[in-house]
């Protein structure tokens, strides 16, 4: 049995004795004494997920950024903050919106970008608590990273924290993917996590976070955080929340949350291409001033975890065989790239699976979608009908794909928007072309949007169920969408910024030890205590 070995770090006085510490909170005060004013919670968002092995930079352009009434743009969406908005409304309080930037998954954020965006947020923050707030929602990804600063998150939290001083409750929401850092966990009071994956919790964890902040405003609970850092990378079709084992154990966290035992509790398994000096598995619990009971459940969630490590890894079928197989298949099957994921942050510019079935005399009806905005533009230059000769992928990410030639028929042509089937939120891929040659119909997008659903399909008059072979930038998508009608789901090894093929990608910069990265590696669970007194 592991020791339970604590450690603990507070930005202020820990009372360490069990007893409830008594807040010096000014706002807390102002609740107690007549309601005479109504509380005021900021609410501020910056969420993107980088792949570090893409090797295209993202840019402050790739934010789609929203100030304040522009926000309420999110009420009624299946996002955070569409879910911490009613939270607040029914208990009376009033929601400062200060600034929403949000970027689809991509590289690494330029330097450029990283302070544009940067200081827009926190001038923004700045701004918006002029007048004085309560307490603060940072609704956040947490798989950032920009070039010279890998930890974007921390940087804005802890500047979050200067600007409204230590004594206002900070409550982050996250991404299961993302990376919660030591530097984050310093600032901020509480958290709520995604807990399902194909993320379908969006406004649900937002909730939460509100819920949280409202308990801290205005009841005298003190959260106590114990982070457990397992070191192990996992993917693969048992991070399914609804059918694999990690779902298992995030089912326990929630019954942690739901028995009352935790105020909050997940486990965030990163995103393994974001190539940050945090990158990990942990486990979060945190409770209402048990710091023992924090650690201990926190411990035997990152055992029973670390046990299942092996099961937690992306099985195979090299292209060659999985098109051999498809071919003797009747009914559709999805070849799923993972390794081209542009919602974990690929280029989405592969064509190695298009160029293996054209090699391979693959003769059913094939359906794909890939980034090319030159095709596309050169489709639309040429208008619904015309034949075009074009060079079809591989522009992006030209150390891993090359672009292959083909003879096209303009099908149709689009401005690229439509909507994610969970969120309902907007998706511009810029202009975009439905391209058909010989077998295959493809969908040629100008920018890199999330392909984990069938929205590009279907904005653009594509049924995937028409089609015999379907291919999937996405390790996963709700089941209803492919899974529950194809005859067969095969996931494709082949190379992408997103491979799930973890060891391929080449980490530099993650501690080491890791698993599956390293041979032998072992754990020892250690509890870290965070506190507030704030
Ligand atoms: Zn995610």
């Amino acid at each position: 049995m592991p020791a339970l070995s604590l450690s603990y770090h507070s930005a202020t006085a820990l009372g360490l004795n069990g007893e409830p510490i008594a807040t010096t909170n000014g706002n807390l005060y102002k609740q107690d004494s007549a309601m005479s004013t109504q509380l005021r919670i900021l609410i501020v968002e910056c969420m993107q997920e980088v792949s570090s092995f893409n090797p295209v930079p993202s840019l402050y352009a790739n934010f789609h950024i929203a100030h304040g009434t522009e926000m309420l743009a999110q009420e009624g969406l299946n996002t955070a903050i569409g879910g911490a908005l009613p939270v607040l409304r029914a208990a009376d309080i009033e929601p400062v919106l200060a600034i929403s930037a949000q970027a689809g998954s991509a590289g690494l954020l330029s330097s450029s970008g990283w302070k544009a965006l940067s200081e827009e947020i926190l001038a923004s923050v700045s701004e918006s608590v002029k007048e004085g707030v309560d307490g603060v929602y940072f609704s956040l990804h947490g798989a950032m990273g920009a070039e010279g600063e890998l930890d974007p998150e921390g940087y804005l939290l802890q500047e979050t924290r200067c600007i409204v001083g230590e004594q206002i409750p900070i409550v982050i929401s996250l991404d299961l993917h993302g990376i919660l850092t030591d530097r984050m966990l310093r600032q901020v009071n509480g958290f709520a996590l995604y807990h399902t994956y194909p993320h379908v919790d969006f406004a649900d964890t937002g909730r939460r976070a509100a819920q949280l902040l409202v308990r801290i405003l205005t009841e005298r609970i003190r959260p106590v955080i114990a982070r457990v850092v397992v070191p192990a990378l996992v993917r693969g079709d048992e991070l399914i929340t609804k059918s694999g084992c990690y779902g298992d154990l995030i089912r326990e966290a929630q019954r942690l949350e739901r028995d009352g035992t935790a105020l909050s509790a997940g486990i965030m398994i990163g995103n393994p291409f974001t190539d940050v000096p945090e990158l990990c598995t942990q486990v979060l619990v945190i409770t209402d001033g048990q710091e023992e009971q924090a650690a201990n459940e926190a411990i035997r969630l990152a055992e029973e975890f670390w046990a299942l490590r092996h099961r937690m890894q992306g099985k195979f079928i090299s292209l060659g065989r999985a098109i051999a197989q498809a071919k003797t298949i009747n009914g559709s099957v999805v070849f799923t790239d993972a390794a081209d994921a542009t919602s974990s942050g690929a280029t989405g510019d592969s064509n190695i699976i298009l160029k293996g079935l054209r090699e391979s005399s693959y003769s059913k009806r094939v359906l794909a979608q890939i980034v090319d905005p030159e095709a596309a533009a050169m489709a639309h230059q040429a208008g619904v009908g015309a034949r075009i000769e074009v060079m079809l992928g591989g522009t992006l990410d030209t150390g891993r794909f090359s672009p292959m030639q083909i003879t096209a028929q303009v099908r149709s042509l689009s401005d690229g928007h439509s909507r994610y089937e969970t969120m309902r939120s907007g998706i511009n891929a810029g202009l975009t072309a439905v391209l058909e040659y010989d077998n295959f119909t493809v969908v040629a997008m100008s920018r890199t949007v999330g392909l984990f659903d069938r929205a590009m399909y279907y904005s653009n008059g594509l049924n995937p169920i028409d089609f015999d072979l379907i291919v999937v930038k996405s390790p996963h998508t709700e089941y209803l969408m492919y899974d529950a009608w194809v005859e067969k789901n095969f996931n494709i090894d082949v190379p992408g910024s997103t491979s799930a093929n973890l060891p391929t990608l080449g980490h530099t910069i993650c501690s080491r030890p890791m698993f599956p990265l390293d041979e032998g590696v072992t754990f020892t669970p250690t509890a870290t205590l965070y506190a507030r007194t704030g």
